[in-house]
């Protein structure tokens, strides 16, 4: 169903805002990690080593969200 790579930035569960916007308080909802903290689809934040766990990728396409 997926159309291709168009970058929609995800937005934050919370507040509702693109992820450059949101100013809530980043950590990872499993592990509680503060590094690289990125949203992801599920507008839940994760840290690289969860994200390439549970292969969430970041708006960028990538797991580390680089
Ligand atoms: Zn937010
Ligand atoms: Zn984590």
């Amino acid at each position: 169903m997926s159309s291709g790579t168009t970058h929609i930035k995800f937005r934050c569960g919370q507040c509702e805002m693109i992820e450059d916007q949101c100013e809530c308080d980043k950590f990872c909802v499993l592990c509680q990690s503060q590094l690289d903290i990125r949203i992801c689809k599920d507008g839940l934040m994760y840290c690289v080593p969860c994200r390439t766990a549970c292969d969430y990728k970041t708006s960028d396409g990538d797991p580390r969200g680089f």
